[in-house]
């Protein structure tokens, strides 16, 4: 079967997108970056979430010889003109703090009404080949910003964005109902149709 790896260390993730996959019909063996000796750990350098998944998913199909596919994703709010965007993961100085993350965003937007906190979660999905082919698409999440953190699920801001057509935060969704209406899914969703157009699969 064909091997397709995922810039990820992330074993959630990788079942996470293997069940996307076989749901979309392309028959691929995932393995995740962990099985791929020498790996690198890439600086993401670009600007946009896109540039920033291409770069991992280019580095990642020439170290291992294999198709490789990597995301990249935050929060964008309309206000702040699209920030933290890529920057969503280390807002308040320390990568992957979550909730000092959230808290600062939360502060930053103190004054601002209820009818000008609209925010999108955003994610760019690569698929690099090793001959230097690319894929990318993109999905995006939509709602607004709450003024407190609301439910237990997920991570990272998803106790503040309240989902458009929704009364509940991304956090008090299951995980099945998030991942129906995700950034995430619908991003490698879409990349599921290149994967198996470029791997002549499906
Ligand atoms: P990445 O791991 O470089 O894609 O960075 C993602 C960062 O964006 C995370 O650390 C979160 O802060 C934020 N983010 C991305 N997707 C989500 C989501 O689905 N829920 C909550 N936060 C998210």
């Amino acid at each position: 079967m064909q091997r397709l790896v995922l810039a990820t260390r992330n074993a959630h993730k990788v079942t996470e997108l293997s069940a996307i996959l076989t749901e979309a019909g392309v028959a691929v063996e995932l393995i995740g970056a962990d099985a791929v000796p020498g790996a690198p750990e890439v600086r993401e350098t670009g600007v946009t979430f896109a540039a920033n998944a291409l770069l991992k998913a280019h580095a990642l199909a020439r170290v291992s010889g294999l198709p490789a596919v990597a995301d990249d994703s935050g929060l964008c709010v309309d206000v702040l003109g699209g920030a933290p965007g890529i920057f969503s993961a280390r807002w308040s100085g320390r990568h992957g703090d979550d909730r000092a993350n959230l808290d600062l965003l939360l502060a930053q937007l103190g004054d601002v009404p209820d009818e000008h906190r609209a925010a999108h979660f955003a994610c760019a999905a690569a698929l690099a080949l090793p001959d230097g082919t690319e894929y990318v698409r993109e999905g995006v999440l939509a709602g607004t910003l709450r003024r407190e953190p609301a439910g237990s699920g997920g991570f990272g801001y998803d106790p503040i964005l309240q989902v458009d057509g929704d009364t509940r935060t991304c956090a008090e969704l299951s995980p099945q109902e998030k991942n129906a209406i995700s950034h995430r899914g619908r991003a490698f969703r879409a990349l599921a149709e290149d994967i198996a157009t470029a791997l002549d699969l499906g």
